[in-house]
């Protein structure tokens, strides 16, 4: 029998680079004992962005729907628009031995954290707020007025990083790729993720 899969909660500061160390990571790594939770939103997709595989995009009704059906293990609003982590995904491929990320905004993290205390939770620290903005500004995918609500919420959100377990600040992208696979390698080790491990090599 293999151990239960690890939940990872990787969040911080839109633009401080999550999506970026998670294709860099996948890419580099192409780990395939790790998946990747789709969440539902209400936000409207960005151009490159394909509904089931970035995330599956809901209206306002489907997604409240999916509230009173309990399908979600948290949810949150965030900048306007709805976002929430299907329940049942997650659990099956904790179960199966999966490790799973959750990239997921500061609320929905310390819920998840409450919920489901196992969970290892990872906050992405930009180097400095004049480089957040810049990122988030430089990505091209949101109005000045995006940028702004963003920015703001950004400073609400950086208090909370000292609640998660990790901080990996994203300055060279290729550190914070690297940290984030020391955390990952790190909790695989450990020994209450190896009880099934143990047992496994007495029983040969
Ligand atoms: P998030 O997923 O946290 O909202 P993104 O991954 O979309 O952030 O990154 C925001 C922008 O910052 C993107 O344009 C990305 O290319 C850029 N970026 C990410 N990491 C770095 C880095 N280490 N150095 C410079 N630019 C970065
Ligand atoms: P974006 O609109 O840039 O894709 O995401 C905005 C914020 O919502 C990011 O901080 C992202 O991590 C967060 N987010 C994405 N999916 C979920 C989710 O399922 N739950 C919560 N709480 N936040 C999410």
């Amino acid at each position: 029998m293999t151990d239960k899969g690890i939940l990872f909660v990787f969040s911080g500061p839109s633009g401080t680079g999550k999506g970026t160390i998670l294709s860099s990571f996948n890419q580099k790594y192409d780990d395939k004992n790790i998946k990747y939770s789709v969440s539902a939103t209400t936000r409207a997709p960005r151009p490159t962005e394909i509904d089931g595989i970035n995330y599956f995009f809901k209206t306002e009704d489907e997604f409240n729907q999916m509230i009173k059906n309990d399908e979600f293990f948290e949810w949150a609003e965030f900048c306007g628009n709805l976002y929430g982590t299907p329940k049942k995904a997650v659990f099956d491929l904790l179960e199966s031995g999966k490790d799973v990320i959750l990239e997921i905004e500061t609320k929905g993290a310390l819920n998840v954290k409450r919920m489901y205390p196992d969970a290892v939770s990872i906050f992405i620290l930009p180097p400095s707020l004049s480089e957040l903005k810049s990122r988030l500004m430089g990505r091209g995918t949101e109005t000045p007025e995006s940028v702004q609500n963003r920015f703001e919420t950004a400073s609400r959100e950086l208090p909370l990083a000292e609640n998660y377990d990790y901080i990996i600040i994203n300055d060279v992208l290729d550190d914070a790729v690297e940290k984030f696979r020391y955390i990952i390698e790190s909790q695989r080790l450990k020994t209450n993720n190896n009880k099934n491990t143990i047992l496994e090599v007495l029983k040969k």
